[in-house]
């Protein structure tokens, strides 16, 4: 899992923002082909048309498209990859909840295990937030 979170990291916010994007409107989908502790390796499918092989390991982060190929950094399916699995592997109750500076989380949570004080706006971005947090804080008017 720590391939992962440091390739996530090398992620640009630009692909990052793509990645989520694709992924919530389904024209980026990924099909986990093997899944261990070592080595992750998954299919991406970009719109109908493309399929791009994705490789994570001890080696590093390696991608079959164009992007990988000719631009510095991971690209946007293995963002999308990443993303993907730590979202399967996430807990319910290990979300990161948003916590106001009073030590009131937005859902309610009386004892969140993981919180983000003075978040962003990038906490939209991020794959573990708690939603009903991410719900009240964007609809503060339904809370
Ligand atoms: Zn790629
Ligand atoms: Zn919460």
């Amino acid at each position: 899992m720590t391939h992962l979170l440091s390739t996530l990291r090398e992620v640009t916010p630009d692909r990052h923002n793509r990645a989520v994007q694709g992924l919530r409107d389904h024209t980026l989908t990924v099909t986990l082909i093997k899944q261990s502790e070592a080595e992750i390796r998954a299919l991406v499918r970009n719109g109908e048309a493309k399929e791009y092989r994705v490789i994570i390991n001890d080696a590093g982060a390696l991608c079959s498209c164009p992007d990988a190929f000719y631009h510095r950094g991971p690209c946007k399916h293995l963002a999308a990859v990443c993303i993907s699995v730590l979202q399967r592997n996430d807990q319910a109750d290990n979300h990161i909840h948003l916590m106001w500076p009073d030590g009131q989380t937005c859902c309610g949570e009386p004892h969140p295990q993981r919180y983000w004080l003075n978040w962003t706006l990038n906490a939209r971005n991020w794959p573990d937030i708690c939603p009903t947090c991410l719900h009240r804080w964007t609809h503060p008017l339904a809370a």
